[in-house]
């Protein structure tokens, strides 16, 4: 079951009953997916309507085919990094809303997906969405929007504007192949880590603080304690990061350490110099296509990694499709035959940027191979 969250924008209560039916049948882990998105795993033919109903009735989904419109990916810190270009967060709510009403997209792929990048530290740049708007520099106090999609690309200075010229786009996409595009190539790379620990907000005395489960994944009982340490810590509110982790974004400053300190015991990753901070991994054995256990291989390589600054990242894919990999990853394990895999090296979003090192190697020697890489 996957949870639409628009924007990754979440209630601690909203969480805490996804926590609770992943206890009660909703096969018991939690994931974030790179999408800031979260997903079930495991559950039943028999459990699916009810954890439907439940969500509909937390305010989780607009309904099956409005759920599948709500694909709207934002910058985990809209409204709060003060380097980014503009807050996109206000515009979440209207284009769902607008999408949800228009009849002429019940035939919309249900993988079309917007992206709304603000620009700041974490910006989107990088990633792949049927339509990717971005923030331009320049904007005044007004706002200037460039508006990209297959064979389109216009600038929307009126922000009112945008929900009808991506409702437009969404509909022209309509029993056509889908075709993703990814925004003006003008700014740094993006970070290998999501936001971790505590960061300063432009108003004093306020802080964010990110954490992030290891692999993205957390069981039943942690999600109810995330819940809860939002609780105490941000007013209950919380949002989900592309880098499958969570941001608390309105923390006294006073407070902001011991908040990092509770995710830390919590199990949660909070330093970009954790082993795990930049390891990622698809879902391995609960899909039908992986050759491996990816899983418990990232695992692994988390286990045989010494903590230390910036560490590089790796992606361990089941099959050749890499489905867990948004960013640049310095080793990719991936899986080519029954628990075997072939290790590349380089980023293959630049032409000849990577490389293929070994070939067929068992799960212990490719864990090994990465480790010493990385
Ligand atoms: S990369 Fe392959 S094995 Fe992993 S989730 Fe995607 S399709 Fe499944």
């Amino acid at each position: 079951v996957r949870i639409r969250v628009p924007g990754g924008r979440l209630t601690a209560e909203q969480l805490a009953v996804v926590a609770d039916a992943a206890r009660r049948g909703g096969g018991g882990t939690i994931e974030i997916t790179n999408r800031a998105n979260l997903q079930l795993r495991g559950v039943g033919p028999a459990d699916a309507p009810r954890l439907a109903a439940t969500f509909s009735a937390a305010g989780l989904s607009a309904g099956e085919m409005g759920d599948l419109r709500r694909n709207i990916l934002l910058g985990p810190l809209a409204g709060l990094d003060p380097t980014e270009t503009a807050d996109l967060g206000g515009l979440v709510g209207a284009i769902a809303a607008r999408f949800d009403a228009e009849a002429r997209l019940d035939g919309l792929s249900p993988k079309y997906g917007i992206v709304l990048d603000g620009g700041g530290r974490w910006h989107l740049r990088a990633r792949r969405a049927d339509a990717v708007v971005t923030a331009l520099p320049g904007g005044g106090h007004g706002l200037r929007l460039s508006v990209r999609a297959t064979g389109s690309e216009r600038v929307v200075s009126d922000v009112e504007e945008l929900p009808d010229v991506l409702t437009a786009l969404a509909v022209e996409s309509v029993g056509r192949r889908r075709r993703t595009v990814a925004g003006p190539d003008d700014r740094p790379a993006a970070p290998v880590s999501g936001p971790l620990g505590v960061g300063a907000r432009s108003d004093p005395g306020r802080c964010w603080v990110g954490a992030m489960p290891v692999l993205g994944r957390m069981d039943a009982a942690t999600a109810t304690a995330v819940a809860a340490w939002a609780d105490r810590h941000a007013a209950g509110r919380l949002r989900l990061t592309p880098w499958r982790g969570v941001v608390l974004g309105d923390v006294d400053a006073t407070g902001a350490d011991g908040a990092t300190d509770e995710a830390t015991g919590l199990g949660l990753v909070t330093g970009a110099d954790d082993p795990a901070a930049t390891v990622v991994a698809c879902a391995g054995r609960g899909c039908a296509s992986s050759h491996t256990d990816a899983i418990a291989d990232a695992r692994a390589v988390i286990a045989a990694r010494r903590p230390g600054p910036g560490p590089a990242a790796v992606h361990v894919s089941g099959c050749e499709k890499r489905c867990a990999q948004h960013r640049p990853a310095a080793v990719t394990l991936l899986g080519v035959g029954a628990g075997r895999y072939d290790v590349l090296v380089g980023d293959r979003r630049v032409a000849d940027g990577e490389r293929l090192v070994a070939s067929g190697l068992d799960a212990a020697a490719a864990v090994r191979y990465a480790v010493g890489a990385a």
